[in-house]
């Protein structure tokens, strides 16, 4: 099937097209700049250029595919989780490219997308595989017996995810906003052993709901606390040392539970998505660690890991060939959609 995808959960409106396992156009346009200088994300100005953006990104979509809205056989879009205001530009619009087109439309889980984007690269998932998903605001690990019509949750971040406790290391060292690639530069330069950076949760907290949650919170506090006593010692911050550190550790915890979570559910495939799956340390750490364990580590490129259409497409196509019924014409936006909702 051909499936046109919409994306507009946060700063990135995105449209593309998917036949199959093929991509044939991705176009991403961002606000990212217009909110740097508030240090995040603001929803209304990205809500504002969605409304802008939404138009000339499909426009753009289809013509790269040589297609017009009547050869796809289905629409896509992010129906959460993101921001309320933001979610409601894309699936308005979609509803009614749907609606003028008489086209089924699927209101799709965003996160979800994350994962199912390795497919253009990797083909279809095995079945029993196991998936870390490590994006701006998730962290989780699951278990997808069969994609996309069973997937549970096997572990989950009890407070940060790994990308929030980069963005705010990033915020506490002066980077401005979004500080995740930027530590990922300095950490190229440093030495990922100079500072002891605890592992959060490297067992399964005792009595947790799942033996393969994360914590990152009390990570981003030891290096605060660190880093204000050698300030306060008059001692200049090593940077790029800090940067290296953390991601060591930070990609080692993901890399060991990913790993084991493998073992026990005897996959040997690790499917990784998210934004954060961009660091290059980590990717480092997960093919080292895929290496030894005799795991086939399937990582995105760089521009599928960050918020994109292909990642809304592919899950669409995938909704199709499964049989899943399209949403109904009056679906909801789901701000807190949750990952064991693939779609609305
Ligand atoms: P979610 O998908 O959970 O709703 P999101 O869509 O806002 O969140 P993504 O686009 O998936 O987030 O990822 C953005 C995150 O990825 C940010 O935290 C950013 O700092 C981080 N990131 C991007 N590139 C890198 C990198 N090279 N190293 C570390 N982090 C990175
Ligand atoms: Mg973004
Ligand atoms: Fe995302």
């Amino acid at each position: 099937p051909v499936v046109l995808g919409i994306e507009s959960t946060c700063d990135e409106t995105a449209a593309a097209i998917v036949r199959g396992r093929e991509l044939l156009s991705n176009v991403v346009a961002s606000s990212m700049e217009e909110h740097a200088r508030y240090g995040g994300v603001i929803p209304e100005i990205a809500s504002r250029a969605h409304a802008e953006a939404f138009v000339p990104c499909v426009s753009k979509a289809l013509a790269d595919a040589n297609m017009t809205l009547a050869d796809v056989d289905a629409i896509a879009v992010s129906a959460g989780p993101g921001l309320a205001g933001c979610l409601a530009v894309g699936v308005s619009g979609a509803k009614a490219l749907a609606w003028a087109a008489n086209k089924p439309i699927y209101g799709i889980n965003h996160v979800i997308g994350h994962i199912a984007v390795t497919q253009l690269q990797f083909g279809p998932f095995p079945k029993d595989t196991l998936a870390l998903i490590v994006s701006g605001g998730h962290t989780s690990l699951l278990h997808v017996e069969d994609m996309p019509r069973k997937i549970d949750v096997v572990g989950t971040t009890l407070d940060d995810a790994a990308g929030e406790c980069f963005d705010k290391v990033a915020r506490l060292l002066g980077f401005p906003y979004p500080g995740g690639p930027r530590i990922d530069r300095h950490g190229q330069n440093g030495d990922p052993h100079a500072i002891k950076v605890p592992m959060g949760l490297t067992q399964g907290k005792a009595g947790a709901a799942h033996p393969y949650d994360f914590s990152f919170s009390g990570v981003k506090t030891a290096v605060a606390r660190w880093v204000g006593s050698e300030q306060a010692a008059g001692h200049e911050i090593p940077v790029d040392d800090v940067c290296a550190s953390l991601a060591d550790s930070v990609a080692t915890v993901l890399a060991r539970k990913s790993m084991r979570g493998c073992r026990q559910y005897d996959s040997n495939t690790l499917i990784v998505g998210g934004g954060f799956s961009a660091n290059s340390q980590l990717r480092a750490k997960l093919l080292e660690f895929g290496e030894s364990y005799g795991v086939d580590v399937r990582i995105p490129q760089i521009k599928l890991c960050t918020d994109n259409g292909a990642m809304v497409a592919m899950l669409g196509v995938n909704l199709v060939e499964a049989g899943v019924a399209p949403s109904a014409p009056d679906f909801p936006i789901d701000s807190a959609m949750p990952l064991t909702k693939v779609s609305m």
